[in-house]
């Protein structure tokens, strides 16, 4: 299976679409962007993604003329004609402008959607892990693709042998490069609180709905790195890994205390995308 892109319009193979230098996230990094998976023409999250999506372009005021309906049916189309039975969806909304101008009054918008293939696996290995400082700047809470630091430290965590790297500022612990992150400490769950400081995960928040379902406690506090520490599990969240321990975090052995809990809340997550590709 091949992987399938979409530009303004145009579908093809991901390698016979160009994007012109009009585009303001070649030059600027102008743009928003979502990340699902799928499966032929359904969506997981579909709704809660490209809701997400159209908020950050009204918050960034890039101009477009989707409503959340016509860009749901427009991705499930693409996903159709990509024919990948199982896929990783990205969508980005980039604004557009003729030349490279920092001011953005006048600017329209271009639509770029990309699907590769991608296989979800049921309770793969526990996820090892690093720490790195937390640089990124105020805009956390907007999916954009300004992901310098990001891009970085997950680098240096790959180099390590890692799965992924976690930001900390100033000894908390706000989220990891492409996930969320909670712990678990005497049966109740903690995690960073919804901010500018993180984006607010949509496989975070049916982390948090999963766990008010079985009577887990959720708190949403920062925590310390060194709380992450001695916690009893370290839970990592994200659209593509769902929910996945850490065993490892700068090569300490972490977590473990509390597994049955942590199993039992990864594998609601997996069971609920299991119960989707079903249905
Ligand atoms: N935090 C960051 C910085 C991310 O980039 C992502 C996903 O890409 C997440 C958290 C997890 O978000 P979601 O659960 O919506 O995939």
């Amino acid at each position: 299976m091949n992987s399938y892109a979409y530009y303004n319009g145009k579908f093809g193979k991901r390698e016979d679409i160009l994007i012109p230098l009009s585009d303001r996230s070649i030059f600027f990094g102008d743009s928003i962007y979502d990340a699902a998976i799928g499966s032929y023409d359904r969506i997981h999250w579909e709704s809660e993604h490209v809701e997400r999506f159209l908020s950050n372009a009204k918050r960034l005021g890039i101009k477009h003329t989707f409503t959340k309906n016509g860009l749901s049916d427009l991705l499930r189309e693409i996903a159709v004609k990509s024919m990948l039975e199982s896929y990783f969806l990205y969508f980005q909304l980039s604004r557009s402008t003729p030349n490279r101008v920092h001011s953005a009054v006048g600017a329209s918008s271009s639509l770029l959607v990309t699907l590769d293939p991608i296989k979800i696996e049921k309770s793969p290995h526990p996820l090892r892990l690093i720490t790195t400082e937390d640089l990124r700047y105020g805009y956390c809470d907007i999916k954009t693709v300004n992901l310098l630091p990001a891009v970085l430290s997950a680098t240096k965590a790959e180099v390590k042998g890692c799965d992924e790297a976690i930001f900390v500022k100033n000894e908390i612990v706000t989220e990891c490069t492409k996930s969320n992150i909670s712990i678990l400490i005497q049966g109740r769950i903690i995690t960073h609180p919804k901010s500018n400081r993180i984006l607010p995960g949509i496989a975070r928040e049916h982390l948090l709905a999963e766990c008010k379902s079985i009577g887990v406690e959720v708190i949403e506090r920062p925590f310390t790195k060194e709380e992450m520490m001695e916690a009893d599990e370290i839970l990592i969240t994200s659209t593509t890994k769902l929910c996945r321990r850490a065993d490892m975090i700068d090569g300490v052995s972490v977590g473990g205390k509390s597994p049955a809990l942590a199993d039992s809340l990864c594998n609601l997550m997996y069971e609920d995308f299991a119960n989707f590709c079903i249905k």
